[in-house]
């Protein structure tokens, strides 16, 4: 089987709209030259709009970086999937480790943005990881596994082939401590045995799992070498349009 590699960066609260734009321009450029991988970014919100208007026409993949589950109402700071699409997106990152961990979001209504995003059409990239006390318990296996089953709880086996899970160890983003190849080998080849239970295996087997948490250019090649990791997502080196150039071309 072979998955396309995806590389997602995830801008988190940074850059402004002109800024966005410039670094947009530069990361599609890169994309373009990379028909073998999928590019995907995911600017803070405020810089979609004419994010998506200065990379029309190229490779580049717009993510929102979460994603509400309802399409309007009264949800004040939320983002709707339509707004989404709208804005030009087609995938949404759904529990990220800074709104699980900052912001308090849980498993249930992680699961509700995640089947928000898929009902209107965006890919959601559902984020897993442990923390450092949870892998020093020796119970990394059994939080990711959760984590996966929660995220995915009444998704239709059949869309299971329109989502992507990105194992990000909490210890490991934005720390500059990267999981060593064989621990996220050994976490992405769980979470797909997990997928495979849930889901059917040939399904399982298409699903991209995307390893997050301080990758850089120097680490990335080693890190993408392994058997069932199949891209990944990228932070604090997605900002700089050479250093996630240096990831795009691992
Ligand atoms: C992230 O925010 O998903 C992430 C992995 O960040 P960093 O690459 O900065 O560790």
């Amino acid at each position: 089987m072979t998955r396309t590699p995806l590389i997602a960066g995830n801008w988190k609260m940074h850059k402004t709209a002109a800024e966005a734009v410039a670094l947009a321009r530069a990361v599609a450029e890169e994309a373009n030259r990379r028909p073998d991988r999928e590019v995907m970014i995911a600017p803070p919100a405020t810089a979609l709009f004419p994010v998506a208007e200065a990379v029309r026409g190229t490779r580049l993949i717009l993510a929102g970086q979460n994603v509400a589950w309802e399409e309007k109402g009264a949800f004040t700071g939320e983002i709707s999937p339509l707004m989404l699409a709208d804005c030009g997106c087609a995938m949404a990152i759904v529990g990220h480790s800074e709104r699980r961990h900052i912001f308090g979001e849980d498993d249930a209504m992680i699961n509700r943005r995640l089947k928000g995003a898929m009902n209107h059409g965006l890919v959601p990239i559902l984020c897993v990881g442990e923390t450092i006390e949870e892998r020093e318990d020796g119970r990394t296996a059994e939080v990711v596994e959760a984590q996966v089953r929660a995220g995915l709880a009444d998704v239709n086996p059949e869309s299971g082939r329109e989502l992507v899970v990105a194992y990000e160890p909490v210890w490991a983003i934005g720390t500059g401590r990267t999981a060593t190849s064989g621990q996220a080998q050994e976490a992405h080849a769980h979470i797909r045995a997990v997928l495979a239970q849930m889901f059917e295996k040939d399904i399982a087997a298409e699903i991209r799992i995307l390893y997050g948490g301080s990758v850089k250019p120097g680490n990335a090649a080693e890190l993408m070498a392994q058997a069932d990791v199949d891209g990944a997502l990228v932070g604090g080196a997605s900002l700089d349009a050479q250093s996630f150039a240096g990831i795009i071309n691992f």
